[in-house]
């Protein structure tokens, strides 16, 4: 990704990148006006008891910051290259372990390399659900020509995403299993906070970015392969007349981009001093909840947050100013959340991007946030996993406990 502009270079370039984001601020202020309240949704705010609860649940904390899924993501990758097949096969491996829906969408396409072949991996819950939540962030590394920087790593740019959003793929499974076979047996949670037959129309749905880096220097067209050709794919997908978005006869007829609630962007993440701004007036409100999600988990000591690093998610409303995977959508009128730390980590495109780069505290820190964060989005209670299976098992235990005789002894014994 890339600050646009770039704001290294000196005063004018500053000067005229603030004027622009006051011009913009003031123009931007009108259509929020116009679209205020168009994709909110309800947030299903969870008590402190169910927070504490969903921390606790399977797959568990991390131990150290070179263990599991990140592991085998903290190798080069570029594009094209052996090892971006091997990341893409291991990331393959755990949806379909999960037994989450695989899109594959190789392409080629030219580089001033030459032509290279990309392939973004999508996954989803349920496939049939109306509309999802998209979260994503890009598996390839930057690309490098000679020793020593071919050794170019990218923990934070973007292993560390990757690997959370597995972690977190892993945790809300059991969730939504739990959800799908109450809806499927017609046990659909009804009540006055939770209706799981309109919440399920919802799902969540994974996007793993090919191509993000560019392979010289950012340009339009040398930068975010897999994202443009996604944007363009499924802009020119339209939606089934079977599709219930098609009832609404818009016009032009909806593309598989109608169907994305919200796509939030996850980039150079995973080490100390996380700066998260707003960068979009329409999912102001989704970074407000992200905020509440860490401050609700640092207020009951239910994370570790390291000295100086309370406040990753600043209060300031910027506007977009980084170039990144999330652009081509933005384009085309999809609502973003853009989680990616601005001022960028200082070993941004350097081979200390490596396992160094990544703070424990922080990739635990980040895994739980998002659990808060997806589950509120998505109406998941805690409370619900696994309950018939759990509940039976716990009526069976106490037939047999009242049937045995040691179960008799002690009760007369009490
Ligand atoms: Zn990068």
């Amino acid at each position: 990704m890339i600050y646009l502009p770039n704001l290294k270079s000196p005063s004018i370039h500053l000067f005229l990148f603030t004027f622009l984001v006051f011009l913009t601020c003031i123009t931007c202020r009108r259509e929020d006006q116009h679209k205020s309240g168009h994709q909110k949704r309800d947030f299903h705010t969870l008590s402190n008891e169910k927070v504490k609860k969903l921390v606790e649940l399977d797959p568990p904390q991390w131990n150290s910051v070179t263990e599991g899924h990140l592991g085998k993501l903290l190798i080069p990758r570029a594009s094209g290259s052996e090892n971006n097949t091997l990341v893409q096969n291991y990331i393959s491996s755990v949806f379909t372990k999960l037994g989450w829906h695989e899109e594959k969408t190789p392409f080629t396409d030219t580089t001033p390399i030459g032509e290279i072949e990309f392939t973004n991996l999508i996954y989803t819950f349920d496939p049939s659900a109306p509309r999802k939540l998209v979260l994503a962030a890009h598996f390839d590394s930057k690309w490098f020509p000679d020793f020593p920087a071919n050794q170019f790593i990218g923990a934070t740019d973007s292993a560390a995403p990757v690997a959370l959003l597995l972690h977190l793929a892993e945790f809300l499974t059991p969730l939504l299993n739990s959800r799908k076979s109450r809806i499927s047996s017609g046990n659909g949670i009804l009540n006055e906070i939770y209706d799981e037959d309109e919440l399920a129309e919802t799902t969540i749905q994974i996007v793993m970015f090919d191509g993000e880096e560019a392979f010289r220097d950012w340009t339009n067209t040398d930068s975010i392969y897999g994202a443009r050709y996604l944007a363009e794919t499924w802009q020119e997908t339209f939606l089934p007349s079977s599709h219930p978005l098609n009832r609404r006869r818009l016009s032009p007829p909806p593309s598989i981009l109608n169907t994305i609630d919200v796509l939030v962007l996850l980039d150079l993440l995973g080490n100390k001093h996380a700066k998260i701004n707003s960068f979009f007036r329409e999912t102001d409100w989704l970074h407000d909840q992200m905020r509440s999600a860490d401050e609700r988990l640092q207020h009951d000591n239910l994370i570790e947050v390291e000295k100086g690093e309370k406040e990753w998610f600043g209060r300031l409303k910027l506007r977009g100013g980084i170039g990144d995977d999330h652009v081509p959508f933005l384009a085309r009128g999809v609502s973003i959340f853009h989680v990616i730390s601005n001022p960028f980590p200082s070993v941004w495109h350097t081979l200390k991007d490596d396992a160094t780069a990544l703070s424990l505290p922080a990739l635990r820190r980040w895994n739980r946030v998002l659990r808060v964060f997806t589950c509120e989005y998505l109406g998941l209670d805690p409370d619900t996993i696994d309950t018939r299976s759990t509940k039976r098992s716990v009526d069976e235990l106490v037939r047999i406990l009242d049937q045995s005789p040691v179960d008799q002894k002690a009760k007369e014994g009490r």
